[in-house]
């Protein structure tokens, strides 16, 4: 069950507010999506995720099937019961690890490249390579278990079938997200097997769960328009935008551009595993709904703080001193209740409870960050 309604579209760019309807409560739209791989946001209680103002979080089919196996998760009531989360859940679709446990090990790159990666980019993945560590057929892919090296075999079907057991709001359908040294040869073959895979998730879904369709094509125009026509003429419920969005902000606009306009309006899209805070603003006014990224508590992890003055390095000496609050601009309970000097001290003395409070911090920064987005779209300020 999902529905998907506008409450506004702003003049000025294809920024909208909506309103996601699911079985598990509403979603207000633009929301920030944080990740929580397996079934938990790390280091974080479901009742933190939900204290820091999120409204909806992505779970890992791939990590969830390798452990605990979605047969114990369906058994402990499906994710929602298992991870007492009560609000809407989406999983993806495994699709992500073809790229991360694949190309992305075997040439140390992420989904980004950066910009001094440029040596990396004559696009060294031709047509028919395959990855060291896995195989990707058209019947979907091999992946070999970072845990053991057991084989593993996920194909459309089998992570639609994850997914069911899993028990989240909205799936995705079963892709290959490419990497950005692809060239061209590859990322056709690779999109029209993602176009194939798409319709067999479509055919294999028999529960009232939402089902996203995944667009591809790289950094292509022609790709990326064919991928969302095509995309779009399936029955999906709702779009994902994957694969890699070029290396700076005006590709990631270029990439939106290429895409969205192919899209039924009328159904919500997800931008998936992207997201650091500059470009947020881009996405919204790029008219994506929600959106995935681990920055809030990867960064928390490393005592790395975003506030209102920008990021802010709390193990540093000069914050040892400091007896203001973390940021004074920000409303949620690590803010209210403890001091610049006390997290300095906690990081430094390698507390556990630290990285806590920093990731409780930065996801209620990126949520609020996103509140005000939704106040700007309202007021047709973006
Ligand atoms: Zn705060």
């Amino acid at each position: 069950m999902l529905e998907f309604k506008i409450l506004k579209k702003s003049t000025k760019s294809r920024a909208r507010l909506g309103v996601l309807k699911t079985a598990h409560g509403e979603v207000e739209t633009p929301a920030f999506v944080p990740v929580t791989t397996q079934a938990a946001a790390k280091a974080l209680s479901s009742e933190e995720i939900k204290e820091a103002g999120s409204q909806l979080v992505i779970c890992n089919t791939f990590h969830l099937h390798l452990k605990p196996g979605e047969d114990y998760v369906q058994q402990a009531g499906k994710l929602h019961e298992f991870m007492h989360w009560e609000r809407p859940i989406m999983t993806d679709s495994a699709g992500f690890q073809v790229f991360s446990l694949g190309f992305g090990v075997d040439h140390g790159v992420g989904k980004k490249i950066k910009k001094d990666d440029g040596k990396k980019l004559n696009k060294t993945i031709k047509q028919d390579k395959q990855p060291k560590n896995l195989k990707i057929t058209d019947d979907g892919v091999l992946f070999k278990s970072p845990l053991n090296g057991d084989k593993i075999f996920i194909g459309p079907k089998e992570s639609i079938a994850i997914q069911q057991k899993l028990g989240a709001d909205i799936m995705f359908a079963f892709d290959e997200c490419t990497s950005p040294l692809a060239n061209k040869d590859y990322i056709k073959k690779s999109m029209e097997r993602t176009h194939r895979w798409a319709k067999i998730c479509l055919e294999h879904r028999s529960s009232d769960q939402a089902l996203f369709g995944i667009v591809q094509g790289s950094y292509f125009q022609d790709f990326r328009q064919e991928s969302a026509q095509y995309i779009n003429s399936l029955d999906f419920d709702g779009f994902g935008i994957g694969g890699d969005l070029g290396i700076s902000k005006d590709d990631t606009r270029n990439v939106l551009n290429w895409n969205i306009p192919f899209l039924d309006e009328q159904k919500p899209r997800h931008l998936l595993g992207m997201g650091y805070l500059d470009d947020m603003q881009i996405i919204v006014e790029g008219g994506v709904d929600t959106f995935d990224c681990t920055v809030p508590t990867q960064f928390g992890r490393h005592g790395i703080a975003f506030t209102s003055e920008g990021k802010l390095d709390m193990r540093k000496a000069k914050y040892f001193k400091d007896q203001e609050p973390l940021d004074k601009n920000c409303a949620c309970p690590v803010c209210q209740n403890y001091k610049r000097s006390y997290l300095c001290h906690l990081l430094r003395a390698k507390e556990i409870t630290g990285l806590r409070f920093l990731s409780l911090h930065n996801i209620y920064f990126f949520n609020n960050y996103i509140k005000i987005l939704r106040e700007k779209i309202k007021n047709n300020e973006i």
